[in-house]
């Protein structure tokens, strides 16, 4: 695989100074050196953002930086899952951010983040799923501090059954799953204007069906 062709973009080497994560950063990118500009040039900008290839350093960079979300590229395998899990663990838990190539891929990550992009991704919707992201994850703070005024104004950005923000994985109980009759299915991303993605977490089948505003 080779690195996308991005005017203005020099390779650099993957991991930042550790010392940068002192000073504080939204958003850790986890993903295969190859693909480090196409999160680099979306996000750099206006993102304090450290990219790595290693699962490790990104999971020493969640719990030391101010970091409000992690990117995960779902091409580094098994590596993401584990990169999604650690994040879990952190109080509180950095939102999640999964890109794959393959929808077939997303069953396996619905429980582990908070939102799934699709490959390929224009630059800005990349930046525009991140910054939907930290907000939501700040509104859901601001919830907890301010309580139920907050809460009023702020319905749905927190997620009803654990306290966590609420992503942008739409669990749907209205819609059935084709494969085994599920009731219970989730849109995780849009296909198009008209249609999304939607996955079974019973038989992990994903299909594609009208996409619903929400
Ligand atoms: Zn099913």
């Amino acid at each position: 695989m080779t690195a996308p062709a991005v005017r203005g973009f020099s390779p650099v080497p993957s991991s930042p100074s550790l010392a940068s994560a002192a000073v504080g950063i939204d958003v850790v990118v986890v993903c295969a050196e190859a693909s480090t500009a196409l999160y680099r040039e979306p996000l750099q900008p206006t993102r304090r953002i450290a990219v790595t290839t290693s699962p490790d350093t990104a999971l020493q960079l969640m719990k030391r930086a101010d970091c409000g979300l992690v990117v995960v590229d779902g091409d580094v395998g098994e590596m993401g899952t584990t990169v999604c899990r650690g994040a879990r663990q952190i109080v509180p838990p950095p939102m999640v951010l999964v890109t794959l190539s393959s929808p077939e891929a997303a069953p396996a990550v619905l429980d582990v983040c908070d939102s799934i992009l699709m490959k390929p991704f224009a630059a800005n919707l990349l930046a525009g799923r991140v910054g939907r992201l930290l907000r939501l994850r700040e509104r859901a703070h601001a919830v907890r501090h301010d309580g139920h005024r907050a809460g009023i104004e702020r319905k749905p950005s927190v997620d009803a059954a654990d306290g966590r923000p609420a992503g942008t994985l739409v669990e749907r109980t209205d819609g059935q799953c084709p494969q085994c009759g599920r009731q219970h299915v989730v849109m995780f991303d849009y296909a198009s204007i008209r249609r999304a993605w939607y996955a079974c977490k019973g038989c992990s089948s994903v299909w594609l069906a009208r996409r619903i505003e929400c």
